[in-house]
């Protein structure tokens, strides 16, 4: 059977290591950054030299093509070339570079098929630099006001913008340029699973359904400020306190449900924040994530059960956001699926907990992805990492996903 080639994969991801190198393992490539240029110079420059055609978007968005033996829509992947700020060399890179290396095995084994192959490149999908994540895909799949993401104001520049930035790149194309029906026919993207859960089951292959909906919700504690050493503790209100025994309430409730939902409370603030005082004041979060809707129903619920008043202090809370479940194209999944068997590769259908530019193009076209392994679940981090004999597979799966889109 036709397969990637496990050198130039592997040369593909040690020279796109170089851009934005950390000397520690990792990568520093925000979006449109002189490390980030770089990296799209090089992919331009190899796409074109296995003949494709480059265009980009008013977005930034980029889409080399290699043409078809018919007239018809192209078949596209791709992902995201930047990253956090000490991140790793797979995270959204990886299915740049699969995509790249899939195109490049097609035209030099000379592989037939009909559809034009585009290699795609979005901009900004860390939102690391500029708020928020998946920026331009959720401009072009009519999810986020072009003009706002425009406007977005660098974290580390007072007054410089995403616009600016995105002017100075020298990479605003065409709105015509934006993947539309019209244009393309299926979209896939390949990615490290940035969890631990391929890894420990001995598995080489995510076919992932969708993408998992989540709430995030607010809670505020009121107490009453006091002097540690003089109020007898019948007399306390203490906000902490308060808030430790829900977040122990929460914790006990939602380990009830089902073992797939995961949640968790990242971020917690008490007032004064000082240690001789009573907090009178505290704010946490819960971030709750399953691919039913009726389980993260009924994570609601349990919030809801939350009493107006936990020992003697004022309790609230607000849905801050919320993301519905998203659900790939069953037909791709399949494929998928079929394309890691017919390589002989082990494989379990997941639903992702992290969000990706492909769950918003699927509003515009049929969508799936594909998850290969990440060691130790690490990701957002140097330690991020994905032998190359692993990401081999991955570019496998996507190649012969290309080819099975290709005859439908
Ligand atoms: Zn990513």
């Amino acid at each position: 059977m036709i397969a990637c080639s496990f050198e130039r994969l592997d040369d593909k991801i040690k020279t796109f290591s170089k851009f934005g190198d950390t000397g520690k393992g990792g990568i520093t490539r925000f979006s449109l950054s002189p490390e980030a240029l770089m990296a799209r110079a090089e992919y331009k420059k190899r796409m074109e030299a296995i003949g494709a055609t480059v265009v980009t978007d008013d977005m930034g968005n980029m889409y080399a093509t290699i043409p078809g033996s018919e007239n018809l829509p192209a078949i596209v992947a791709g992902s995201h070339l930047d990253s956090v700020r000490q991140g790793g060399n797979f995270d959204g890179v990886l299915g740049v570079l699969t995509a790249m290396e899939v195109a490049e095995t097609i035209v030099k084994e000379k592989i037939p098929h009909r559809h034009p192959l585009t290699v795609m490149v979005w901009t900004n999908e860390e939102g690391a630099r500029f708020e928020p994540a998946m920026m331009s895909s959720g401009v072009i799949c009519n999810k986020f006001d072009k003009a706002a993401m425009l406007a977005s104001v660098a974290k580390d520049k007072p007054g410089y913008t995403f616009g600016q930035a995105l002017e100075e790149s020298g990479y605003i194309g065409s709105e015509k340029n934006r993947l539309t029906p019209d244009k393309y026919v299926a979209l896939m993207e390949l990615h490290i699973e940035q969890g631990p859960v391929l890894e420990a089951e001995g598995i080489q292959i995510g076919v992932v359904e969708g993408v998992c909906g989540m709430v995030n919700y607010e809670f505020t504690f009121v107490g009453q400020a006091g002097h540690a050493g003089t109020t007898p503790m019948k007399y306390r209100k203490d906000a902490l306190y308060a808030a430790v025994k829900t977040i122990q309430y929460l914790h006990d409730e939602l380990n009830e449900l089902d073992s797939k939902l995961v949640y968790t409370t990242g971020k917690i603030s008490a007032h004064p924040n000082i240690h001789t005082i009573i907090p009178d004041e505290v704010k946490f979060t819960l971030d709750a994530r399953h691919q039913d809707p009726e389980v993260i129903k009924q994570v609601v619920e349990i919030i809801h059960k939350i009493p107006a008043e936990v020992e003697k202090c004022k309790v609230s809370f607000t849905e801050a956001w919320s993301r519905k479940t998203v659900n790939f194209t069953p037909e791709i999944v399949n494929y998928v699926e079929k394309s890691a068997n017919d390589f002989g590769y082990s494989s379990m259908r997941l639903y992702s907990g992290p969000g990706h530019d492909a769950q918003f193009a699927i509003d515009v076209l049929p969508a799936a992805m594909i998850f290969v392994p990440s060691v130790g679940g690490h990701s957002h981090c140097e330690l991020e990492f994905t032998p190359t004999e692993d990401c081999l597979n991955g570019a496998n799966v996507l190649l012969k996903t290309v080819l099975y889109i290709d005859q439908q």
